[in-house]
C-alpha cells in the first residue's frame, strides 16, 4: 500500500488488521448445497451455506458462535452461547464464498453467484446488531456486493426493540422465526416470547412493513409433530397474520440427536400449508436441502463441538 499517505498507512495500522478466517471443513451435498465450517478461534467454528437453485443462489449467513436465545427445538440454540460475529467475520462468510463459488465455475458470466443473502444461521442477528449493521450496509453497497435490499434478510426470533432499531437503520427483508401462534405454546418453545409475546411480536412486524423493502413479512414456522401442526394451530396462526401482510413457510423439522421431537407427516405439512393458502395467505413448505451435511435449518452447529 505504498501509494498511500506515511500517516495514512501508520493510523491502518493501528486501526485494522489484514487477515483471513481458516476452513475446518468444506462439504457438498448430493443436492448441490455446500456448507463451510470456519475456525473463529478459541475452540469455535461458524458455519455458512450455499443453496443453489435454478433461478438464484443463496448464502446462509451467521451472525453469533452459538445462540442465546434457547429454542427448544433448535440444534444451534442446545450449543450454548459463545459469542458475538465482528462485522469482519460476519462480512467474510460472503467474501469467502463469493470467491471460492466464482473460482469453481459457479457464475456464468456477468451474472452473480449468490444472488440472496440470508443472516439465518448461527445467532440471532439482532442481538449483534452494531456488528451486524455495517456488514448490511456492505452487502448493499453499490462499491461493494450492490445487493437490492429486497435480496438481503434478517431473521429473527422477536427482538421487538431491535426489530424497530433495523427498521430505522437499514430496513431490509424480514423473516420472523414464528414457530407457534399461541402465547402459552410459544413460551415453551422459545423462551423469548415470555419476555416479546406474540401480540408485541406482531405490533413490531406491522411497523416495520411500513418500512420493509418487500411487501411482506416472512415467518418462518417448523412442522413439530403433535407439538404445533394441528387444526387448532391452523387457525390461530390464520388469525393471528389476519392483519399483517405474510408469507408463510412451513420448515419440515430436521431431527437431531436428542432432540425430543419429529418431523410432521407429509400429509399434516400438505394438510395444514393448504389450510393457510385457502385462507389467502401465501404458504409454502421448504424443500429439505442439504440435510446429509447438516446444512439444513436448526442443524447448523449440530455437529459443530465446542471445547
Ligand atoms: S432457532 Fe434461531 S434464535 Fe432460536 S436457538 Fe436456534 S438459532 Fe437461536
Amino acid at each position: 500500500m505504498s501509494g498511500l499517505a506515511k500517516a495514512f498507512r501508520e493510523k491502518l495500522e493501528r486501526a485494522a488488521t489484514v487477515g483471513t478466517l481458516s476452513v475446518k471443513a468444506d462439504t457438498l451435498s448430493g443436492d448441490g448445497t455446500r456448507k463451510w465450517l470456519f475456525d473463529i478461534g478459541g475452540g469455535s467454528a461458524i458455519e455458512t451455506v450455499f443453496i443453489p437453485e435454478e433461478t438464484r443462489g443463496t448464502l446462509c449467513v451467521s451472525t453469533q458462535a452459538g445462540c442465546a436465545m434457547e429454542c427448544v427445538f433448535c440444534s444451534t440454540g442446545r450449543q450454548g452461547f459463545r459469542r458475538n460475529l465482528s462485522t469482519a467475520e460476519i462480512i467474510f462468510q460472503l467474501w469467502r464464498a463469493e470467491r471460492v463459488l466464482r473460482a469453481s465455475g459457479g457464475a456464468r458470466a456477468g451474472h452473480r453467484v449468490i444472488t440472496n443473502v440470508v443472516l439465518m444461521g448461527m445467532g440471532e442477528p439482532l442481538l449483534n446488531l452494531d456488528n451486524l449493521l455495517p456488514a448490511l450496509r456492505l452487502m448493499l453497497d453499490d462499491d461493494a456486493y450492490g445487493l437490492a435490499r429486497r435480496r438481503v434478510t434478517v431473521s429473527t426470533s422477536g427482538i421487538v426493540p431491535m426489530m424497530d432499531r433495523l427498521a430505522a437503520e437499514c430496513p431490509v427483508a424480514l423473516a420472523v422465526s414464528l414457530h407457534a401462534a399461541y402465547d402459552e405454546l410459544r413460551d415453551r418453545l422459545m423462551p423469548v416470547n415470555r419476555k416479546y409475546s406474540l401480540a408485541s411480536l406482531l405490533a413490531a412486524c406491522r411497523r416495520y412493513s411500513a418500512r420493509s423493502p418487500r411487501d411482506f413479512i416472512t415467518f418462518e414456522y417448523v412442522m413439530l409433530a403433535g407439538v404445533n401442526d394441528g387444526e387448532r394451530d391452523a387457525a390461530a396462526l390464520i388469525a393471528l397474520l389476519s392483519d399483517v401482510p405474510s408469507k408463510v413457510n412451513l420448515i419440515p423439522f430436521n431431527p437431531f440427536e436428542r432432540s425430543g421431537f419429529s418431523r410432521s407427516t407429509s400429509d399434516v405439512i400438505k394438510r395444514f400449508n393448504d389450510r393457510l393458502n385457502v385462507a389467502g395467505i401465501l404458504t409454502t413448505t421448504r424443500r429439505t436441502r442439504g440435510d446429509d451435511i447438516d446444512a439444513a435449518c436448526g442443524q447448523l452447529a449440530g455437529r459443530v463441538a465446542f471445547r
